[in-house]
């Protein structure tokens, strides 16, 4: 069956259990927390495998297994396989029907699934990403959405181009409904756009910065050798001094992260040169960005920006994915996730973050989608906030030997995969490193410096 024929099929599928599903009483779109708290939702790599259905012959499961065999496979998906559509929308129904209210969302890309690329088509990739943003919309249809692309939102993956295309222009039309003129006219051209969030509760308003990281990514043959493709820093530069200037706050968000991989030692995820001239930009503007955040490692982790001076100025966040497959290099996977994220809406600082989780087997077991908190980030780690100098005190914390925080830390890092997978040693040193160091120069010191 081709990827067309398993959208059609699929699409009948989802209008029937929609019509089950939808719940009567829609979720208002916004409304202020007591005190001064406020919340938005963060949802990333979807990755859909349209192909995913249950058959005695493993291999053929999902498209994404790649010719191998799904370890368990249920309705809710398997770690060999990227998300069936089900999985999709139990984790979207399960934050329609919390009683969670959220002022808005953010979708930091990857609606393909991983196949090989002849499996693939630009018609199909669009296709999915149209596919996925209705879904979205039908289940919030109030709700503001601040989408970002990801490396898999083209073909040939990670080849997203620096100028005008079929996906680019795609795009811009599916995200119409949340995003403005201006928004619209530079996520064509170059894939990022900016927009103003603005408060119903505060004066004070909030920008939201959309970045196409894709562009700076390692494997995206395109942009080697350019020094500001899609003149995205210049536009970002530009954009940031007039936030400044108007005494806006500022939220990055994007796909692929800035800093260094958590498991891989000595590997941005970014071309060197383009980490190091981001780190730059973001320290500049440290005053006025109050959050970043990003996805496309699948795990849970957190990074703290330093100024030169070894000073905490920003704080990062790297959300866990919706789809469980096992990524290279590890061995280990995450089971799905999604994010709130709670802020004060006075400065967009951010207060908390709730992370929650489906326990895959369990979902399969039991054939229901249970999903559950996980954790509540300053109740777990017994911090105050998520402020810079509160993370920044928690992983001076980590670094202890035997720390039960890191510990912790390294369970969510899986989204509660498999509590006994450990991490000391090298593993630890490259995370810790990875956490407080963005630039080379002091992420080569805390390396060579081991921290244990
Ligand atoms: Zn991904
Ligand atoms: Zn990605």
């Amino acid at each position: 069956m081709g990827v067309d024929c398993v959208w059609s099929f699929l699409l009948l599928i989802y209008c029937g259990w929609f019509n089950y599903y939808s719940p009567v009483s829609a979720v208002p779109m916004h409304r202020a927390s007591e005190g001064s708290v406020e919340q938005f939702w963060q949802l990333s790599d979807l990755h859909l495998d349209a192909t995913y259905h249950l058959t005695d012959d493993h291999t053929k499961v999902c498209a994404s297994s790649k010719g191998w065999n799904a370890s368990k496979p249920g309705i809710y998906g398997d770690f060999m396989c990227d998300s069936p559509y089900q999985l999709i929308l139990s984790a979207l129904n399960y934050m329609k029907q919390t009683e969670q209210q959220a002022s808005f969302m953010i979708w930091t890309g990857d609606s393909p699934p991983h196949v090989p690329e002849n499996e693939l088509s630009t018609e199909a990739v669009i296709n999915c990403i149209g596919n996925l943003t209705s879904t979205i919309l039908n289940f919030f249809p109030d709700i503001q959405v601040f989408p970002s692309l990801g490396n898999h939102d083209y073909w040939p993956q990670d080849q997203l181009p620096v100028s005008v295309n079929e996906v680019y222009s795609a795009v811009a039309k599916f995200w119409k409904p949340w995003l403005t003129d201006e928004a619209i006219s530079t996520l064509k051209k170059g894939g990022f756009y900016s927009q103003l969030y603005k408060s119903q509760t505060t004066q004070q308003s909030l920008r939201v910065i959309s970045l196409n990281t894709n562009l700076y990514y390692s494997p995206n043959h395109l942009t080697v050798n350019m020094t500001d493709p899609a003149s995205q820093f210049e536009w970002l530069e530009h954009t940031l001094e007039s936030s400044f200037q108007k005494n806006e706050k500022v939220y990055i968000i994007a796909h692929v992260p800035i800093g260094y991989l958590p498991y891989a030692r000595n590997t941005t995820a970014m071309r060197k040169f383009y980490n190091e001239r981001l780190v730059m930009l973001f320290r500049k503007y440290s005053s006025i960005i109050a959050g970043q955040f990003y996805g496309h490692t699948h795990r849970d982790s957190l990074m703290v920006l330093l100024d030169e001076k070894g000073i905490p100025v920003n704080s990062l966040f790297v959300a866990p994915a919706v789809t469980p497959i096992k990524g290279f290099p590890s061995l280990d996977s995450n089971n799905p996730g999604i994010r709130l994220y709670q802020y004060d809406p006075t400065d967009y600082s951010v207060k908390d973050l709730r992370q929650y989780f489906l326990n895959l087997t369990e979902a399969n077991i039991e054939k229901k989608p249970i999903w559950k908190l996980e954790y509540i980030m300053t109740n777990t780690y017994s911090i105050q906030n998520l402020q810079p100098e509160s993370l920044y005190g928690l992983v001076k914390q980590f670094r202890e030997q035997h720390s039960k925080q890191f510990q912790n830390y390294y369970k969510h890092f899986l989204v509660s995969y498999d509590s006994s997978y450990v991490c000391e040693g090298h593993c630890k040193t490259t995370h810790v490193c990875a956490i407080q160091y963005l630039d080379e120069a002091s992420y080569t010191d805390c390396i060579t410096g081991g921290v244990l």
